[in-house]
């Protein structure tokens, strides 16, 4: 169902404290962590602690958990030094897209040039 932790989901078990993470911050409904795979000097996977499956869910299923998300991304680009030089919240949504774990989750991506469009 949505918004219970899910068994198979690498993301659940972040939250569980049974997959390690370098957690830079945290509030009652969020985790923000570093990536394990950084594509820029800042890359923090910020996630609501309640499963849902990707950001679009989240947004129907759970707004305010979704206007959560988006603020804690805020909050880790000034907490990371980002803000200043500008940085790109980024949700993959599908596989097509690239998303490869489906629980929701912004990238905070910081610290370099950022070209646009992505690719
Ligand atoms: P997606 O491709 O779904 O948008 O993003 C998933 C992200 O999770 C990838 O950037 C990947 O590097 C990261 N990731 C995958 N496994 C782990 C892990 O065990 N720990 C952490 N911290 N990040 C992970
Ligand atoms: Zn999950």
């Amino acid at each position: 169902m949505a918004g219970e932790p899910q068994d198979d989901c690498l993301f659940c078990k972040i939250v569980a404290g049974e997959v390690p993470a370098t957690v830079v911050r945290a509030s009652e409904t969020t985790l923000a962590f570093r990536d394990i795979n950084p594509q820029a000097p800042t890359h923090v996977l910020v996630i609501p602690k309640a499963h849902h499956a990707d950001a679009a869910a989240l947004a129907a299923e759970a707004p305010q958990l979704a206007a959560d998300v988006l603020r804690e991304a805020g909050e880790v680009a000034r907490q990371e030094g980002v803000e200043e030089g500008g940085y790109r919240i980024v949700f993959n949504t599908g596989a097509g897209a690239g998303q490869t774990v489906f629980h929701a989750h912004a990238h905070v991506l910081g610290g370099r040039g950022l070209t646009w469009p992505p690719g």
